[in-house]
């Protein structure tokens, strides 16, 4: 087969951008080539399925039909400081002029992953100074199991291998990520078998039956010990947790669970992982919420998305200096790293967006604003389908019931999310159905004006929507 190269001297052209294809059906139509991720591919055949978004600036984005649409899923739970950011977007373009690529392997490191390493470092809570870059929260918390299974390996201690997980958790989609995540999300795939282990789900409005929420809290503690005791502890690495849980409905546990948690960890020597991917950078009102928001010092923090606000793919694994200590010993090499971690275009930008979260005191904005929007969302549990409203601050769901006093749902068929969902998206707001439950998780820079907008297009799309149930 011969392959004909065609050169084009920089100078001979004038810069043109980038040839994408602009129109709805031109980009529908590349789209067919595209595998998309979490979706289902067979109803993406349908036509008028796909919203192809093609420009963002704020709190807004615009499809391609030219339709401007309130961000009202901060692009995945990420977009924390509004899109199209010059201070962030111009450290990123610096940062590539400089040196566009260097890796952290072997004996090489580079000035932006170095400081950011550092930043985070300080912000931190507790000796959680020692930072490994990787590409996704997936793979951020593969890489806290990978690097606590190596420690006990050098501390002699092998057979500390299993996770204790949570049901409703939702910690990635990689093989191990998504083994700690639970049904409905790994069903029909295979995943790591045996390693992940999991509690009861810490959801006390659907699960605490007719306990107190002390009751359940303690049920709950009782359910780990349990399981703990039966899988012996000599075999256990680490307990892994959401600090509020996420894409597994936005379920805040009973006050005090987490603290409980890591004191039963402390007390059978478990790792205690906090997986911070959504919770850390300003969504609960601090750049992380395990120390601020829930009084515990993880051994581990996993953080992405916020880190970098979305501008850049970058995540990062916090450690301990003493698991630290441990792994930097003299007897081998730490054989775990990929090759874009901690790249200097995600690390600058990193830099540059938490510098503008600072500056512009975005957290203790969110303590503010974040709990006029959490009170906006609450004010819809008076509709009659509204079964429960929860979360905290920038990070919301809304739960739909078909019954009120028993909390019965409505057929799954009928997805009664993505009904409302594709209403307010109608009436100008993207927000992420779940089944039966919609979320909300916007940028943390939405104006008083712009929360009162999203509460009434959701009052009105759920009040369409129950008109015209069947
Ligand atoms: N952990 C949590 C709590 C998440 O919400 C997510 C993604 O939504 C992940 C981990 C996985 O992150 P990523 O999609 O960057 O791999």
């Amino acid at each position: 087969m011969s392959v004909t190269v065609s050169r084009t001297d920089a100078s001979d052209t004038a810069p043109t951008g980038l040839d994408l294809p602009r129109t709805t059906e031109a980009i529908l139509a590349a789209d067919g080539h595209l595998v998309q991720s979490w979706a289902d591919l067979n109803g993406l055949k349908k036509p008028g399925a796909r919203t192809a978004i093609v420009a963002a600036k704020g709190t807004m984005v615009r499809d391609s039909d030219g339709n401007d649409l309130i961000d009202g899923i901060g692009g995945l739970w990420c977009v924390n400081v509004g899109h199209g950011r010059r201070e962030i977007i111009d450290a990123i373009a610096q940062q590539l002029s400089t040196l566009d690529f260097y890796s952290t392997f072997y004996t090489f490191t580079h000035p932006a992953a170095a400081a950011l390493a550092q930043k985070l470092a300080t912000l931190a809570p507790g000796s959680l100074n020692r930072v490994h870059f990787s590409n996704s929260g997936s793979v951020a918390n593969d890489g806290a199991v990978r690097i606590l299974h190596h420690y006990y390996e050098r501390l002699g201690r092998r057979t500390k291998k299993l996770v204790l997980s949570r049901h409703g958790a939702y910690h990635g989609s990689t093989y191990l990520s998504i083994a700690m995540t639970t049904p409905p999300y790994s069903k029909g795939w295979s995943k790591a078998e045996g390693i992940v282990h999991h509690l009861k789900k810490p959801h006390y409005w659907r699960e605490g039956a007719d306990m107190t929420e002390a009751e359940f809290l303690d049920a709950l503690i009782e359910d780990m010990r349990t399981q703990i005791e039966h899988l012996g502890a000599e075999n256990i690495a680490c307990f892994i947790g959401e600090p509020i849980m996420g894409a597994g409905g936005v379920i805040v546990p009973p006050a005090g669970y987490h603290k409980r948690v890591q004191e039963l960890c402390a007390h059978y020597d478990i790792k205690f992982v906090a997986d911070e991917v959504v919770t850390a950078f300003g969504r609960l009102g601090h750049f992380f919420a395990s120390e601020a928001v829930f009084d515990t010092q993880p051994d581990m923090i996993t953080v992405a998305k916020g880190i970098t606000s979305g501008y850049q793919p970058l995540a990062a694994t916090l450690m301990t200096d003493e698991i630290h200590e441990v792994i930097s010993g003299p007897d081998g090499v730490f054989t775990h790293g990929m090759t874009y971690a901690g790249h200097p275009a995600a690390a600058a930008a990193g830099l540059a967006n938490i510098a503008l979260m600072e500056a512009e005191h975005i957290p203790e904005r969110v303590r503010v604003t974040g709990k006029l929007f959490e009170n906006t969302l609450r004010s819809l549990g008076d509709i009659d389908i509204v079964g429960e409203v929860r979360g905290s601050h920038f990070m919301m769901g809304i739960e739909f019931v078909r019954d009120k006093a028993s909390k019965a749902l409505f057929p799954e068929a009928l997805n009664i999310g993505m009904l409302v969902a594709r209403k307010a998206q109608e009436k100008g707001l993207i927000a992420r159905p779940l089944g039966h439950i919609l979320i909300l998780s916007p940028p943390l820079v939405l104006t008083e004006v712009e929360i009162a907008r999203i509460g009434s297009i959701l009052r009105d799309s759920i009040l369409e929507v129950m008109r015209d149930l069947p």
